[in-house]
């Protein structure tokens, strides 16, 4: 993967953003995909994310996601053609709370990238921004601009 995809969205002097317009996309296409889950890459610039890539809904389960090798490399090159760098990754739990499962933790292996879960066991739904890293997690500031 070459260096310069890579975002890098926590910034010590700026807080991390997401386009309003984006975030009511994310909601809307996440809801069609109820009950299972919904999944998608994040792009940006900066700390700014600026657009999304779902994953395809054939991988999208009730209780876990994945990123199969090959459409996860093809989604970053997409990411690279709009001149985006890749920011984070975003994915529901239909169900449960905006925690993330032990599955989550140890599956992320990109701490310099934004990591978001969207819980829709409440009513509105939930969004909260963690910073993944050697196992542990922490809850992150965000602004929806
Ligand atoms: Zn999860």
């Amino acid at each position: 993967m070459l260096p310069t995809i890579m975002g890098h969205p926590f910034q010590k002097n700026k807080p991390l953003t997401m386009k309003n317009t984006i975030y009511k996309q994310l909601v809307a296409e996440a809801k069609q995909q109820l009950p299972l889950e919904f999944s998608a890459l994040l792009a940006g610039q900066d700390q700014e994310i600026t657009a999304f890539y779902p994953a395809p809904v054939s991988e999208h389960s009730v209780d876990r996601f994945t990123w199969k090798p090959a459409q996860f490399f093809s989604t970053l090159q997409k990411i690279r053609h709009a001149g985006l760098q890749w920011q984070g990754i975003i994915h529901t739990h239909p169900v449960t709370d905006a925690f993330p499962s032990s599955i989550d933790v140890a599956n992320w292996h990109y701490p310099m990238l934004s990591y978001w879960i969207i819980s829709f066991s409440t009513e509105p739904e939930t969004l909260v921004l963690y910073k993944i890293e050697a196992g542990t997690w922490e809850e992150y500031p965000f602004v929806i601009v």
